[in-house]
């Protein structure tokens, strides 16, 4: 991306005009600064914005027994010494390279040429965008301070929250007990990572954060004692090394299974009336019905593999709609099993006569792959899959083939197996590097969601609630059996 694109993604800069934004790119170099490069010293004099293009940049302050202490780190995306334009008494924090950093460098006089209007009639708009971007600062500030970290503060229990988006932010501030002080950290805990929580006894963390032994030995040697998955998977964790190590493991092992099963049957009526197609017809002004034929699930037959808490939401849901359900699951469920719609059977069964196969399996070594070229071509010619379980349960390659061979009606996946460097960022002004992942998303009759079908108000608060719960049974003493949620 050249620096017109890059800033133009940055909110502020979007609404300059774009002469404006283009003259201002002629005027700005780009710099990389090696890993530990002190870009810009607290209290110094330093004319520049700073705009990261690759990187990060860690922000220090000196505290009051004169340390200095990390405030943040900033990333890609952002702009730095903004408010620096209007003070002149030098910066108010540090900015270091954490990794090499390549950044735009902005001076302040030329963004206050604009702000003047010498730079043509811009002035107008230049200030109300900085003004609306100085004012969403301030806010955010406020925001934070009202749930400052305690970790600088008082005696709570610091608690680091890796891979953290908005709306996690803000449902866990909601439901945060008194004794914990929470930093949201917005990179994924990994290897790279894992030294950034220093100083926290908790680590909360998600399905794409990567805990394998080398990154449970970081936290160790940090002073992490728990790892608090706020999800109901733990394939990523390496739970041997944790157990070696003395790190206690808790998860939330439901939090809404009516929130993924529900997203089960939106992607599945999705692919099989073809709603996406529909949608962005009629959005066209183009009324034709041509390729848009689904048919009944009314007796049809459903299978669904694992039949655990979303498993029986989902045959539920099938039941309801007047289905046939076969199910497979190694322990067979017992409010299932009863049931005279429900027949369990063999895996092989179920491919072959199920018209729609819904996976609902954890991802573990005897499921890894359970979908591949030899099941695939077991299936039903015209059948659907949906996959909202775990990525890898697809041979994705697999199902790509069959897909070409058009041996399926469709498949509809929540998950994708390389989905980690992908899945919850946004790549929409970016080029995806996966290969297989573009093939999949050309075709007509599938459906990719970014791994949302949790992604229900009631299955957050419960994420939050559930996580808090196995933090502080935690701080009070409990190991092991005592804890509610321990993975072991
Ligand atoms: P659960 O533990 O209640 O049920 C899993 C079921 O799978 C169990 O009944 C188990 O016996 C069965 N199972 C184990 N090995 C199997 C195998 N080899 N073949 C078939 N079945 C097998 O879990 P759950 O709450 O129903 O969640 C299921 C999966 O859904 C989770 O493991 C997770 O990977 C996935 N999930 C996805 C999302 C999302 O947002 N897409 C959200 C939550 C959970």
């Amino acid at each position: 991306m050249n620096s017109f694109e890059l800033l133009h993604a940055h909110r502020m800069f979007a609404e300059f005009p774009s002469e404006s934004l283009s003259a201002l790119c002629t005027q700005i170099e780009e710099r990389v600064f090696p890993t530990g490069t002190i870009i810009s010293q607290e209290g110094s004099i330093d004319p520049f914005c700073y705009f990261i293009v690759t990187g990060r940049i860690r922000i220090t302050k000196k505290l009051l027994n004169g340390s200095d202490g990390t405030i943040r780190f900033a990333m890609p995306g952002e702009l730095l010494g903004l408010t620096s334009l209007f003070i002149s008494n030098g910066r108010s924090a540090s900015m270091i390279a954490d990794t090499e950093t390549s950044v735009l460098v902005i001076p302040h006089d030329l963004l206050k040429a604009f702000l003047k209007g010498e730079k043509g009639q811009t002035a107008e708009i230049v200030t109300g965008a900085l003004f609306r971007e100085l004012a969403r600062r301030v806010r955010q500030k406020n925001a934070r301070l009202a749930a400052l970290p305690a970790k600088d503060v008082g005696k709570k229990v610091a608690v680091a929250v890796f891979d953290t988006k908005p709306y996690i932010e803000d449902v866990f501030l909601q439901f945060a007990p008194e004794q914990l002080s929470l930093s949201f950290l917005p990179f994924r805990l990994s290897r790279d990572t894992a030294q950034f929580a220093q100083g926290y006894s908790i680590a909360v963390v998600f399905v794409n954060d990567r805990i394998d032994a080398e990154t449970a030995m970081i936290l160790k040697e940090n002073g992490v004692q728990l790892i608090a998955l706020r999800c109901a998977g733990f394939n990523n964790v390496d739970l041997k090394a944790c157990a070696e190590l003395g790190i206690t493991v808790t998860r939330v092992p439901a939090y809404s299974p009516h929130a993924v099963a529900e997203h089960s049957l939106a992607l599945l009526m999705t692919l099989n009336r073809k709603i996406h197609k529909a949608y962005e017809r009629v959005r066209n002004g183009d009324f034709r019905l041509d390729g848009l034929v689904g048919m009944d699930l009314f007796g049809k037959t459903v299978g669904v593999v694992g039949t655990g808490k979303i498993g029986e939401c989902f045959v539920k849901i099938m039941q309801g709609l007047g289905c046939h359900v076969l199910a497979y699951d190694p322990y067979p469920n017992p409010a299932l099993s009863l049931s005279p719609d429900v027949r369990y059977t063999s895996l092989e069964e179920l491919f072959t006569i199920s018209d729609v196969i819904s996976l609902h399996a954890p991802l573990t070594r005897e499921t890894h792959h359970l979908i591949d070229a030899k099941a695939l071509a077991l299936m039903k010619s015209g059948a659907i899959l949906i996959n909202t379980s775990r990525g890898a349960l697809v041979d994705t390659q697999a199902l790509i083939d069959a897909l070409k061979e058009k041996r399926l009606a469709g498949a509809a996946l929540d998950v994708y197996e390389e989905e980690e460097g992908v899945f919850f960022e946004d790549f929409s002004s970016d080029i995806i590097t996966d290969d297989i992942l573009s093939r999949l998303m050309t075709f007509s009759n599938v459906i990719v969601t970014g791994h949302q079908a949790f992604l229900t108000k009631e299955a957050l608060s419960n994420i939050a609630q559930t996580t808090f719960t196995n933090i502080l049974e935690f701080l009070q003493g409990k190991r092991s059996s005592e804890l509610t949620n321990e993975v072991r």
